[in-house]
């Protein structure tokens, strides 16, 4: 295992992010983007080999079909309608989604095409019911500036949001049509070699251009990033979808640059060896072998019928389990191809064998079957006869690609920060034009009108946000950054709570206990909103808002009075806390003479157990000290 030295490999990084618009309607029809779990129509179809009407077969779209799947949508009429379904040819592109793309291509300097021609982009995951999404490239050629550095920006393009996966199992995908169709801008920049850290600030810098436009949606999954990476030598550029998060970007960079560099070392121990696997001698059919083991793996897959199969891997003894840098390792890779195509994973020769409860009598059978010299290395893969034959081609072609370096490959972030195989990088015929919709006319005026409205620099607004709510610079970034910038600009309108506090509930608070709770729902724009106006009407106190918030993000109230039922919240007349206090001096009046003024203290601890949420601490402190006064004296 050796050093891994980001800086000094070659990394080359593009973006792309995609953004959503806040129009508050689908780009092609009237729906509107409202995400829900009430579903009251679905329908299903048998995920198709689509064939572009160029004529040509797109490989991955082979790929795909070999996984056979029923794909379920589920629609509410809210947000979907015969458009989503595909029983419907799409109505007119939405105006506002082309205006706002204008706005950000004039923002990002880039050359606005004169026609926009609508095209079809293959989709092959069933994310999209018509087997295509919707895709115009608006500009090209724009520039922005990071860290005093021009960075040159590709491609600015208008497309359509897919479906949303709601679950994947072996046989069956579900999506929720909701957010199908939705706008979204696509920004491509130019590849750029730096450290991921640098990248990070290149999204970070994009992001805060768009959110300055306020014409784009803000939260969790409404920007995401895909990141094309590549190292010197690899040979080909590998394309990670579905970063969500900014610190997730930095970290799959880096794993992916670490990945990449760990296959070239791996292809300079395997260029020279002669693989040459022959499909038939060197696989197996083992099943009979496997009848009678112990492993619980190998067991359960032949209760369902699965077929147990070898493959011998010439000259290729401790390359499977060689590990150039932690956690990388070429049989890593076999497993996630072949989990692919719904294989729990695969075995290899370099592994402890026996701790799968495979047996050396087992191992020794296999090796003269195989005809296996010391040199030689093995698979043993166990699934469904239909399936077979796809998955060992696919195994073979990644092994020899084992020799040339880094496979063109589209991969999945995980939530961790590592990359997995999605499926191979599909080829150049997944477009073509859309026979719907004529091309669209951009109009000079139309150009000149985006210029006038490019909105100011992030940092401008961020610094009149701190000027007009006296904010604190961290919080008028934070509040800026975050999902809540109308909501915070509400709420602090008519200035009855100070603006500090509102964006350190906004900004802190929230995210807290998001943190705390990972599988908490999310707060809806409304409650949080209701909540600050029971505030402000004086009939909740401060310290009521993180109580309710956390009641219903955990499930236990279902809305906002539900919450301040459940939590016994509401404030106190002043008869009704003056009695409540005066029980508490009684029963502890003990410790008061013991302790005089400094009685506080306990008193206080008592006070707000029973109080906390009811009434405002401050006063609280200031009634108590008051009575405190009046028992010493
Ligand atoms: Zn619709």
């Amino acid at each position: 295992v050796s050093e891994f030295q980001i800086d000094k490999i070659g990394l080359k990084v593009g973006l792309e992010i995609h953004q959503q618009l806040a129009t508050g309607k689908k780009l092609f029809c009237n729906c509107m983007p409202i995400e829900t779990e009430e579903y009251l129509t679905n329908f299903s179809r048998k995920l198709r080999i689509t064939k572009s009407e160029l004529g040509k077969l797109d490989p991955s779209a082979i790929f795909e079909k070999s996984k056979e799947k029923t794909i379920v949508y589920f629609g509410n009429p809210q947000s979907s309608c015969l458009v989503e379904q595909d029983e419907e040819p799409p109505h007119d592109l939405d105006k506002v989604a082309k205006e706002t793309t204008l706005i950000i291509s004039a923002s990002l300097h880039a050359k606005i095409f004169n026609e926009i021609y609508v095209m079809r982009k293959i989709v092959i995951d069933g994310s999209n019911t018509s087997g295509f999404q919707r895709t115009m490239l608006v500009s090209v050629n724009g520039n922005i500036e990071v860290d005093g550095k021009k960075l040159g920006i590709q491609s600015i393009c208008l497309e359509e949001d897919a479906a949303r996966l709601l679950k994947d199992s072996e046989n069956v995908r579900e999506y929720s049509l909701d957010r199908l169709g939705i706008p979204l801008v696509e920004i491509a920049t130019e590849p750029v070699s730096g450290k991921p850290e640098e990248i990070k600030k290149i999204a970070l810098t994009l992001g805060r251009l768009l959110r300055a436009t306020k014409r784009v949606e803000r939260g969790l999954g409404s920007i995401r990033q895909d990141v094309n990476v590549s190292v010197e030598g690899g040979g080909n550029v590998v394309e990670v979808k579905g970063v969500q998060k900014l610190d997730q970007l930095e970290k799959v960079i880096e794993y992916e640059a670490k990945r990449q560099h760990g296959l070239l070392k791996i292809k300079e121990k395997v260029e020279k060896i002669n693989t040459g696997i022959d499909k038939t001698k060197d696989v197996r059919d083992v099943t009979d072998i496997f009848k009678e083991c112990s492993s619980k793996i190998i067991q359960k897959a032949l209760t369902q019928g699965s077929i147990v199969k070898v493959i011998k891997v010439p000259g290729f003894s401790k390359i499977f389990g060689y590990e150039p840098y932690p956690g990388i390792r070429l049989g890593k890779q076999l497993g996630e191809l072949v989990r692919f195509f719904g294989l729990g994973g695969i075995f290899h020769s370099d592994e402890d064998l026996h701790g799968y409860g495979i047996e050396d009598s087992q191992i020794e059978n296999l090796k003269q079957i195989l005809n296996m010299g010391p040199s030689d290395a093995f698979l043993i893969l166990a699934g469904d006869e239909k399936k077979m034959d796809v998955i060992i081609d696919s195994l073979i072609n990644r092994i020899n690609d084992s020799k040339k370096g880094v496979p063109a490959e589209t991969r999945a972030a995980t939530p961790s920060g590592e990359t997995v195989f999605l499926r191979p990088r599909p080829g150049a015929s997944r477009m073509y034009p859309e026979t719907d919709i004529p091309p669209i006319t951009v109009s000079h005026e139309e150009i000149e009108d985006a210029k006038k409205k490019v909105p100011r620099s992030w940092e401008d607004m961020v610094s009149s946000l701190q000027k007009q709510y006296d904010l604190n610079s961290q919080l008028a970034i934070q509040i800026f950054d975050s999902e809540y910038l109308d909501l915070f600009e509400n709420i602090c309108k008519d200035k009855k709570i100070p603006a500090n506090f509102v964006a350190s509930i906004l900004c802190g608070t929230i995210t807290n206990l998001e943190r705390k709770m990972p599988d908490a729902k999310t707060l809806r724009v409304t409650d949080i909103s209701e909540a600050f106006n029971l505030l402000k009407n004086g009939n909740i106190a401060k310290e009521s808002l993180e109580i309710i918030f956390e009641s219903i993000m955990s499930g236990k109230a279902k809305s906002m009075s539900d919450a301040i039922k459940v939590n016994a919240l509401g404030v106190l007349n002043d008869n009704e806390l003056n009695k409540i206090l005066d029980e508490i001096i009684e029963s502890n009046i003990m410790i008061i003479k013991e302790q005089g003024a400094r009685a506080i203290g306990p008193l206080m601890g008592l006070v707000m157990k029973s109080l906390r949420g009811k009434v405002d601490g401050q006063k609280l402190n200031q009634l108590l000290e008051n009575k405190i006064k009046t028992k010493i004296t």
